[in-house]
């Protein structure tokens, strides 16, 4: 009887910046997240498999929030924006 290991096959889409999956706590038959670039502090881009890359909003302190901060928001939202659509 011979014992088989299994790999986990994945490959990562041109924007992954974290192509280090083989540290990823995977199922058989799940795939990666791939993480793209951040936009501020708190939009990102992670998205399960190779598909189109999907943004992520992330504020986990949505109190106390001033108008230099939505006014930074903004510009991060239309960077974010602008690089996804380029993606497409
Ligand atoms: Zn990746």
């Amino acid at each position: 009887m011979s014992t088989a290991t299994e790999t986990i096959g994945y490959a990562c889409p041109s924007w992954c910046e974290r192509p280090d999956h083989e540290a990823d706590d995977l199922g058989l038959g799940d795939v990666p997240y791939h993480y793209g670039p951040t936009f501020g502090a708190f939009i990102g881009v992670m998205t399960p498999g190779a598909q189109q890359p999907l943004g992520t909003l992330d504020d986990e302190n949505r109190d106390d929030r001033r108008a230099s901060d939505f006014r930074q928001l903004a510009v991060d939202a239309v960077a974010a924006a602008e690089w996804l659509e380029a993606q497409a």
